[in-house]
């Protein structure tokens, strides 16, 4: 079964590193490329945390500038090299900002104006585009959605990144590296290894660890481990024997509302009810609302959107852009950030830095926990711990070298035109495959190749190669129908799953050799669970069609209502 990249016991690692997160993946990456021997646990699946569920920015936080301007400087430089190691990965994402000609709007054009003048001393770092003024004529010619008494606006320019591929990337390298990545499998307890075992060549620290699919348990030795398992990083400070109050964090749900296609042709900056920033802009094939922040005392493991928080957020856009009450909300997503704790502030005003935590006074040398941080900065996060761990534990030098090796696959961006004519596929689903793979892609589509039936469409929305959902099974350590959605969006467009699930089911029982009704049984989950998240979105009398509709596909899946 693939869920495991390498064998475990009784394997010896120098490092053991808990989350699959981007900041898990991230450190497994840069150790393994300096050659020391890593292996990796996550609970759920690559990027279930905050790290698939977040706004998939790789911006300079430009909210931080005046607060925490290291936070912004740091976060636009580690921009600019994760453009440099994923190229395929990354699009333009260019920003409207409209300022309402409410009193003292003129002043209010003004200050914002100069507030991102100083914010362009740091786009060079992340290659974007100084910001513009516009007056509401040229705003009205981009946006013409956009309403009401406006004096004006400002556009700045960021950039867009699929969180899930960027952590997948990583732990593939990492893997390719040498690593060991163990998906579905919790880490549940550490302990200290016996006394003299470490002068037997084995790990100061034993991992205890069980797979959530089979129930089997693992242990692994290691010198070293490693806590990044963001908002849960308490729980595990617990299961370790750690004290809890040396890695406390402010888990802050922020959840986004997505919509059926571009409805908009920039990101534009709203408000909400009480004063807070958000957004709707175009993200690959869809457009995102998001997102909100407050602080979240609920189940980690399964994290939701409200209809009142999806009601809080669309009012926030109809204000000014009401045509998004027109249109289709296809799903929703919610995930919790790992916010480093202070007790007063509200929730969106907390620091997004980064901490590693040294668990040495507490009894437990060679234990780190990373804390806090964001997806723009996860690489030079992941640089400081392992600076740390490969000089202090291993006296090693080995510099850092994630800044200048592409992830997988982003060593060239093939021509997606070219590729769809030499191979026989759609332009569009060629331009998403390179999108996501890169020079990959080529893998890809010389296995369809070989085997013309893989060609077919599995998933007519994104769209998604039959092709492509083996690749992922085989090469990424997808082992469901949700794991292959993660990676390849399969389902996550306009028809929620209810046209692909099924086959992509078929294909990953087939993969994995398990029975047809396995894959089946995969495919109901996804879709109820991809139903779930959408109801919340819906109307009263969609989501009574969403009802009827998931019930007949349940029963054509032979599962009882
Ligand atoms: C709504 C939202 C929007 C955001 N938008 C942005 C943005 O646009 N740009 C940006 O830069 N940042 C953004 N962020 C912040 C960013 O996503 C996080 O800072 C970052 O992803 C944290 O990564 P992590 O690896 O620490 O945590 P996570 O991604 O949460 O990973 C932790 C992992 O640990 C696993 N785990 C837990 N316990 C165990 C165990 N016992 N054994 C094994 N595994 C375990 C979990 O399953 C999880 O996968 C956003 C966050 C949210 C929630």
């Amino acid at each position: 079964m693939a869920v495991a990249s390498g064998p475990l016991p009784p394997d010896e690692y120098d490092v053991a590193v808990i989350g699959g997160g981007v900041n898990g993946t991230g450190v497994a990456r840069d150790l393994a490329l300096r050659g020391l021997r890593v292996v990796l646990f996550e609970r759920h699946d690559l990027a279930f945390g905050a790290s698939g569920n977040s706004s998939g920015m790789i911006h300079g936080g430009v909210r931080y500038l005046s607060s925490a301007p290291h936070v912004t400087e740091q976060s636009c430089r580690d921009s600019g090299y994760i453009q440099r190691i994923a190229p395929h990965l990354l699009f333009r994402m260019p920003f409207l900002m409209p300022v309402k000609s409410a009193r003292q709007g003129r002043i209010m054009f003004e200050l914002i104006d100069a507030y991102f003048r100083a914010y362009d001393d740091y786009q060079p770092l992340k290659h974007s585009k100084l910001h513009c003024r516009l007056d509401p004529g040229e705003l009205a010619r981009l946006e013409p959605g956009l309403v009401g008494s406006i004096v004006g606006g400002i556009s700045f320019d960021e950039w867009g990144i699929d969180g899930v591929r960027l952590c997948v990337l990583n732990a593939l390298d990492a893997i390719e590296h040498g690593a060991s990545v163990h998906v579905h499998t919790t880490v549940e307890t550490l302990e200290r290894a016996p006394e003299g075992a470490e002068g037997e060549g084995g790990g100061r620290y034993v991992v205890h660890a069980r797979n959530r699919l089979t129930q089997e348990r693992v242990f692994a030795r290691a010198q070293v481990v490693v806590n990044a398992t963001g908002a849960w990083s308490p729980i595990t400070a617990v299961a370790s024997g750690l004290p809890q109050a040396r890695v406390r964090v402010r888990p802050g749900k922020g959840i986004h509302v997505v919509l059926d296609r571009r409805i908009v042709n920039y990101g534009v900056i709203s408000e909400t009810i009480d004063g807070r920033q958000i957004f709707v802009y175009p993200w690959q094939n869809v457009s995102i609302v998001g997102t909100t922040d407050d602080d979240y005392y609920g189940d980690l493991d399964d994290v939701r959107a409200t209809s009142d928080e999806v009601r809080y957020l669309v009012q926030g856009v109809a204000r000014i852009f009401p045509s998004i009450r027109a249109a289709r909300a296809i799903g929703t997503y919610a995930g919790v950030r790992p916010t480093l704790y202070e007790y007063g502030p509200n929730e969106d005003a907390l620091s997004r830095e980064h901490e590693v935590v040294d668990h040495a006074p507490d009894g437990a040398p060679g234990v780190y926990s990373m804390i806090g941080g964001k997806l723009a900065s996860y690489r030079i996060f992941a640089q400081e711990l392992s600076d740390l761990v490969a000089t202090r534990e291993f006296d090693s030098g080995a510099p850092c070298t994630t800044h200048e090796r592409p992830l997988p696959g982003g060593d060239e961006v093939p021509d997606a035109v070219a590729l769809a004519e030499r191979h026989g596929i759609t332009p569009v689903a060629a331009r998403r495959l390179v999108f996501r793979h890169g020079k990959r892609s080529l893998r890809i589509l010389e296995r369809a190749a070989a085997r013309p039936s893989e060609r077919d469409v599995v998933c007519a929305c994104e769209p998604v190669l039959e092709a492509e959902v083996r690749h992922v099974v085989r090469e990424e350590l997808a082992c469901t129908v949700e794991g292959v959605a993660r990676r390849t969006r399969l389902g996550l467009g306009a028809c929620g799953g209810m046209r692909c699930a099924a086959r992509c089911g078929q294909i990953v029982a087939q993969e994995r050799g398990l029975p047809p009704s396995e894959g089946l049984a995969m495919a109901r989950d996804f879709v109820t669970r991809a139903t779930a998240t959408r109801v919340v979105a819906l109307g009263p009398e969609q989501a009574r069609q969403e009802a009827l509709t998931l019930a007949h596909l349940r029963a054509s899946l032979g599962v009882g209502t």
